[in-house]
């Protein structure tokens, strides 16, 4: 690119796993004017929006809707639902895990820790090895990350539920599916999972900007003895508004309008044909690794996730040279390694509004950027995305 150049023909490739691009329906719904958040219009938007994404979550049970990134909801999972010098067990699935984890001691919360070496995702004989040995019940809350959005792998929560039950445990069962609900299937209650967190800019195809926590009876009992301090994260002051469709203090107006859209899109394609999609998406992209003699950090099938693949580059090369390089031959932007995978391996999502031809583009660009970086490459990853799509294609 010319330096001097101050516009980029077409569209930039947001291949990141989050935030994804938002579709024109979304951006145009965004774009209505701000509306009073006292008035009857709003009432019916509130209403509408908290009815609705209790249908994402799966649940009959209240979603409370923060004007925060995923962080917020993270924080407030905590300090609604625990109590200061409680123990919580915690899967070590990568670095989102491990921000969670340092969050959760900063609070006044022991962590224990089930360490992994960041290719697998959470496994349920260790957590209910865990549990069975904790006769006592000191472990107040067992948290997970579904979709480790660094690492590319997805943990299996309904097993981890039965884990849970077999050791006898009353443990209250905290989740993260900020990277996975409305990109990967999750039923809150059905499973059994108490407070359930999520965010807007991933698979819910919004701009960053909100967050959510859904949560159980049980949650909610825990959270009337929680001593930890709390006023805007404050379960207990949202749900009395929320209940005529109202918040306690202003909402993300117009991000509420983008969110109605959102889910009105989910349930026209129908969610089982979202999720059924994305694991198209992920199998055609892990073909491409497998055909470009690359290696995919999750490192065992079972945990394969649907969202993002996290691709290892051979250590005599620097994935955030290859990254920079593609981005500026190619407008595309790829997922970074964080902190321990720094420089190791690049990360390619497949969630939100994607396409078959989406993702052809975009692991065009990624193979362009690999031979342009002189990585040794097998064979053609977009040969085989395309062979593995085509025969979907004829499946379907
Ligand atoms: C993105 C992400 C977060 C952090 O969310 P923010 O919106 O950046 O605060 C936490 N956990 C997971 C799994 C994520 O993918």
């Amino acid at each position: 690119m010319n330096s001097n150049q101050s516009r980029i023909a077409g569209r930039h490739f947001l291949q990141i796993p989050g935030p994804t691009p938002v579709p024109e329906r979304i951006q145009r719904a965004i774009s209505q004017a701000v509306l009073d958040h006292r008035g009857p219009a709003f009432q019916r938007l509130g209403e509408e929006v908290l009815r609705g994404i209790r249908t994402i979550f799966r649940t009959s049970g209240p979603v409370i809707i923060y004007p925060a990134s995923g962080t917020g909801a993270w924080e407030a999972a905590l300090v609604n639902a625990l109590s200061a010098g409680d123990k919580v067990l915690m899967f070590e699935t990568g670095h989102f895990s491990t921000l969670w984890k340092n969050m959760a001691m900063r609070l006044g919360i022991e962590v224990e820790l089930i360490e992994s070496d960041w290719r697998v995702g959470a496994d349920p004989a260790l957590i209910e090895a865990r549990l069975a040995e904790d006769r006592a019940h000191e472990i107040k809350a067992v948290c997970v990350v579904h979709n480790e959005t660094s690492t590319g792998c997805l943990s299996p929560i309904a097993e981890i539920r039965a884990a849970i039950d077999r050791a006898n445990h009353p443990a209250l069962f905290l989740v993260d599916t900020i990277s996975s609900l409305g990109s990967v299937d999750y039923r809150h209650e059905e499973w059994g999972v108490d407070v359930t967190v999520s965010g807007s800019q991933k698979g819910l195809m919004l701009p960053p900007g909100l967050s959510f926590t859904a949560v159980s009876d049980k949650a909610l009992s825990a959270a009337k003895k929680s001593n930890l301090p709390k006023i805007f994260w404050s379960w207990e002051e949202m749900l009395g508004p929320n209940e005529k469709g109202f918040f306690p203090y202003t909402p993300a107006t117009t991000m509420l309008y983008g969110l109605n859209e959102a889910i009105a899109m989910l349930h026209e394609e129908g969610l089982e044909n979202v999720f059924a999609r994305h694991r198209r998406h992920a199998e055609a992209t892990r073909d491409a690794v497998d055909a470009w003699g690359l290696e995919n950090l999750c490192r065992d099938p079972r945990y394969y996730s649907p969202v993002l693949t996290a691709v290892l580059l051979p250590a005599s090369h620097d994935a955030d040279i290859f990254r920079k390089r593609t981005l500026e031959a190619f407008d595309i932007s790829l997922g970074a390694g964080l902190t321990k995978l720094a420089g190791r391996v690049f990360r390619i999502g497949h969630l939100g509004d994607t396409n078959d031809l989406t993702i052809l583009g975009a692991l065009g660009g990624v193979e362009m950027g690999l031979r342009l970086s002189g990585v040794p490459l097998r064979g053609s990853g977009v040969q085989a995305a395309m062979e593995a799509m085509t025969s979907a294609a004829r499946a379907a």
